[in-house]
């Protein structure tokens, strides 16, 4: 339902069937609604909403740009598109740029959010 409507908000004229596996983890991250300590913290009472490398605040801000656990794959991707990654108020226009523009960005998107989930649930035990 979520993955539905953020696809015909931000991508109406993308085909995404190639894709699909990407929009889960692009709607987390523009949803907020994911594996981020600010969520997980309210649903699951977790004791706090620290990101596990470096204690900031662990909300899709703090992925996207923030954190050096994800250096190296924003400096891939950055790389790709030839330019900083695109800010907060500007990364849905350019998801829906173009389908390479969705493909690069989703695809970090899903590489970090696959690797943040899997060691979440690592720490979780
Ligand atoms: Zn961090």
């Amino acid at each position: 339902m979520v993955i539905r409507t953020v696809h015909t908000c931000i991508s109406p004229n993308i085909d995404l069937s190639e894709f699909q596996k990407d929009i889960d983890s692009v709607t987390q991250i523009l949803t907020r609604h994911g594996s981020f300590g600010t969520f997980t913290k309210r649903i699951k009472n977790k004791k706090n909403h620290t990101c596990g490398m470096c204690e900031q605040k662990d909300d899709p801000t703090h992925v996207l740009y923030e954190c050096a656990r994800w250096d190296q794959e924003r400096r891939a991707v950055e790389k790709k598109i030839e330019r900083i990654l695109p800010r907060e108020n500007e990364i849905v226009d350019y998801l829906k740029s173009s389908q390479i523009n969705w493909l690069n960005i989703s695809e970090f998107m899903t590489v970090v959010m696959k690797k943040k989930e899997k060691g979440d649930r690592e720490i979780k035990g």
